[in-house]
């Protein structure tokens, strides 16, 4: 059985250092906003380059206090790509403003920057990109597009830790850079955690008040905020894995690298890098007309496969319900149609991957 993600290869390698993590948070018993909290917000900070880093309960939270800190709110657009989870639309609506979907670039599978320009509109505040899989998102154009536009600019870097655009860490570009520490994240604890980097003190404050049931002075409340604290326990893991993390996407390149040479049908596409980006490949991603087929093969040698993502967000029923204006997106259609995630994790062997790579040759010669 090789499932797409096996956490617990990794627990066990991790292990002493894990258990005396936690153990140490029990002992000290400080649970809540504790010393692990603020040492991971100090070393997130350092490994991007920032002013400011802030834990919150999730990678959707992180979104939607970074949306937030912007000031967006009723009536807002947000500039975003239908190829993503849920969570990155999910939170402009529940602030009561409208994701406006531009289509994606089907090799990264990210925004097509091309596109953005003629979704701008007077209401339009900000532009949440995707680097969807672990490929950085074209921030060049992105942030040129800002710029001339006053927009803001929230990465979601959920798939993403370490991933870097033209030597700078993906994150560090825009105004805010959102992070999910979710259990299969590839830099992870063992339930939910998340955070926010940034450069601006304004930005780190307000994310830090929102945070806490809108207050900075216990019981002074200043806004209407969230209990959205990153949890001490998920802080004392995932800093045992940071030290690692570097290590762990060059083990997620190499054994992509394996994958391409690997893979040699000719009706396969491919993941790729583009030029001047370091991919960290949370999922090894390919594309074929013929996805049922290879996902049937798969799962008969007991080999996991996945779909990200079988329904673009314009497509969404709760989406469609909300807007009218569902504009055909045809590249993030046809994606949807054809993509086929494939096991990827640092600790995937060798003979694993050759194993999967024969199958898929196989069936589609
Ligand atoms: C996982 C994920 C999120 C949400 O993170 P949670 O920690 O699960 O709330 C947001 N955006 C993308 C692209 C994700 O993959």
């Amino acid at each position: 059985m090789i499932p797409m993600v096996d956490l617990k290869r990794q627990y066990h390698m991790l292990k002493e250092d894990i258990d005396s993590a936690i153990s140490r948070v029990l002992e000290d018993t400080r649970f809540i906003l504790g010393p692990n909290v603020s040492a991971l917000e100090e070393e997130v900070a350092a490994y991007h380059g920032v002013r400011h880093a802030v834990g919150v309960a999730n990678g959707t939270d992180a979104l939607l206090l970074a949306l937030r800190a912007c000031g967006i709110g009723e009536g807002d657009e947000v500039i975003t790509t239908p190829f993503t989870f849920i969570a990155t639309a999910e939170v402009v609506a529940a602030l009561k403003a409208r994701p406006v979907f531009v289509d994606i670039t089907p090799d990264t599978y990210n925004l097509d920057c091309s596109q953005i320009a003629q979704k701008i509109t007077a209401k339009t505040k900000a532009i949440i990109p995707v680097h969807l899989f672990g490929h950085p998102a074209d921030m060049m154009p992105i942030m040129e597009i800002a710029r001339q536009y006053n927009l803001k600019v929230i990465e979601d870097c959920a798939q993403a830790f370490g991933a870097t655009y033209h030597g700078e860490k993906v994150g560090s570009i825009g105004d805010i850079g959102c992070f999910s520490f979710f259990p299969s994240k590839n830099l992870a604890g063992y339930g939910d955690g998340g955070m926010i980097v940034t450069n601006s003190d304004e930005v780190a404050s307000m994310v830090k008040i929102l945070h806490n049931h809108g207050s900075s002075i216990r019981y002074y409340h200043q806004e209407i905020g969230y209990n959205s604290r990153l949890d001490e326990i998920q802080a004392a893991i995932i800093r045992v894995k940071l030290k690692k993390i570097d290590q762990f996407n060059a083990l997620r390149r190499r054994h992509a690298a394996a994958y391409c040479s690997a893979i040699t049908s000719r009706n396969i596409i491919l993941p790729v890098a583009s030029e001047g980006c370091e991919h960290v490949y949370h999922q090894f991603t390919i594309r074929s007309d013929n996805r049922g087929a290879l996902a049937d093969a798969l799962q008969k040698k007991e080999i996991a496969s996945a779909v990200y993502y079988p329904v673009p967000l314009h497509q969404q029923e709760v989406f469609m319900k909300l807007h009218h204006d569902s504009d055909p997106l045809p590249q993030s259609e046809k994606c949807s149609q054809e993509v086929l995630s494939l096991p990827m994790f640092p600790e995937l062997s060798a003979e694993e991957i050759l194993l999967i790579a024969d199958v898929i040759n196989k069936v589609s010669r």
